[in-house]
């Protein structure tokens, strides 16, 4: 496949003052030349030329062009890549493209170009990732760790935990080194197991870290809940006017909190759907509270909104309970019908909500200094390094069973390759197709 010289149109799919048509491949350059006005064959690399494209049997004038030559091996893919920049219609350049296929350019998969620099060797995986996240950034905080993972520092922060690993294997295979030991137990003991605890809990920050950055970038997982008639409805809408992103996507009514992002200065809340949670008999309305408690679950805030114009009930009180060891902010509403309350008041359906952006901007203002620093990038990322993690709290168990340094080896094997398959220097066909599978056209 990578034998194909590949061709898609890498500008967004409406009408607009430019497309570019990209092209990579052996025969990049050579098809495009079959198609210009220019000659393209004794053009250097990296040089813009103007000129048209003809159609090969007829020779009209099909578009006026500039078209960008890069030879290999210093492009994107590391193959020879044509760009050509056309007038910004749909129907000129699908027609361009077409002409393109029609002189041996097979269209190219999603994602097909980063894969191929990927294949190539030139980007790892976690940079190939880092450029669709940085497609898809909607906030300066998604766009900062995107930046990060292009520069290649998920691959910078992760060589010292494959280096020590690295260590701690060399340590059991050259045990010979170590004279002083003569038995593997003390070996296992005083040499392995303190290197293996250090890069665990090294791992454990770094974990930590990771789940900031997601909530950075994907949104902190918030369930606004309360009784009905609280004002959930009145506060969502409050918070919308409140999002001064370009951004803003909420599906579904108003009458219901439903699921969207909100953006409150460099916090993204990714409500969850909470509706119809209430004491209910009605079957419908069961898998409703179902699934409010399943929200409350996944939830990494919880907004409770109780009625400050009313006294607390027993309704109210099963809501804190729930979510007592929730990180939650419990706000009374309706504050302009009751001033006696101490809390975090508000009054939503006069869009006064500002104590409670206080808040949570104060839970939530510490993880946004994680972003100006490397993090793994996604939940892909995250998953492998849990899994190498417990491939070394096995190693751990392994040694604290007094068993053979070799068993414990296969172990600490196990979490060299899943730190590896992170970077992509591991892969499987499969996986890349699923991964790349979410990338645009042209990409
Ligand atoms: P939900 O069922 O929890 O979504 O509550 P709604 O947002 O639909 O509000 C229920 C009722 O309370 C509506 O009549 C709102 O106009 C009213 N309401 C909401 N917020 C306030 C507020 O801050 N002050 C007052 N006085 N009424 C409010
Ligand atoms: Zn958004």
């Amino acid at each position: 496949m990578l034998q194909d010289t590949i061709a898609a149109i890498s500008t967004a799919a409406v009408d607009g003052a430019i497309s570019i048509i990209r092209m990579s491949g052996d025969a990049a350059i050579q098809i495009v030349d079959s198609l210009c006005s220019i000659d393209l064959t004794s053009k250097k690399s990296h040089t813009i030329s103007y000129g048209f494209i003809l159609d090969p049997i007829t020779k009209e004038e099909i578009d006026e062009v500039l078209v960008s030559v890069f030879r290999a091996p210093k492009t994107f893919t590391r193959e020879d890549i044509v760009e050509i920049n056309c007038h910004g219609g749909r129907y000129v350049t699908k027609k361009i493209l077409q002409l393109c296929l029609m002189q041996g350019a097979r269209l190219a998969e999603p994602g097909e170009f980063t894969r191929r620099a990927f294949l190539n060797g030139r980007i790892d995986l976690t940079q190939a990732e880092a450029i669709n996240d940085m497609i898809l950034a909607d906030s300066n905080e998604s766009r900062k760790l995107a930046m990060h993972g292009i520069r290649g520092s998920v691959k910078k922060l992760l060589e010292p935990f494959i280096k020590n690993i690295l260590d701690i294997i060399a340590n059991i295979e050259v045990n010979i080194d170590y004279p002083e030991y003569d038995d593997v137990e003390m070996l296992s003991n005083e040499v392995i197991l303190p290197k293996i605890q250090k890069w665990l809990s090294q791992i454990d920050q770094l974990l930590e870290r990771a789940e900031s950055g997601q909530m950075m970038k994907e949104g902190i997982k918030t369930a606004i809940i309360g009784k009905p008639n609280v004002g959930k409805s009145s506060l969502l809408n409050a918070l919308l006017e409140e999002d001064k992103a370009i951004v803003t996507e909420i599906a579904g009514t108003t009458r219901d909190i439903v699921e969207g992002h909100i953006h409150l200065g460099g916090l993204t809340l990714n409500l969850i759907d909470t509706a119809g949670i209430r004491e209910t008999e009605d079957v419908v309305e069961k898998i409703g509270i179902e699934r409010s408690m399943k929200a409350i679950e996944d939830a990494q805030l919880i907004i409770l909104v109780l009625d400050a114009s009313r006294p607390l009930d027993e309704e109210d009180q099963q809501l804190m309970q729930m979510t007592e060891n929730k990180t939650r902010i419990i706000v009374y509403n309706k504050k302009d019908l009751n001033q006696h309350i101490k809390g975090i008041c508000i009054s939503a359906q006069h869009h006064e909500i500002e104590p409670l952006i206080h808040e949570v901007h104060r839970l939530f203002d510490s993880h946004k200094i994680v972003i100006e620093e490397p993090v793994l990038a996604n939940e892909r990322q995250i998953s492998q390094m849990m899994k190498a993690k417990k491939s070394m709290l096995s190693a751990v168990d392994a040694i604290a069973m007094g068993l053979e340094l070799d068993v414990v080896e296969i172990d600490i094997q196990e979490a060299y390759t899943a730190l590896k398959e992170i970077l992509g220097e591991v892969h499987r066909e499969d996986l890349l197709d699923t991964l790349f599978a979410n990338f645009c056209l042209g990409k």
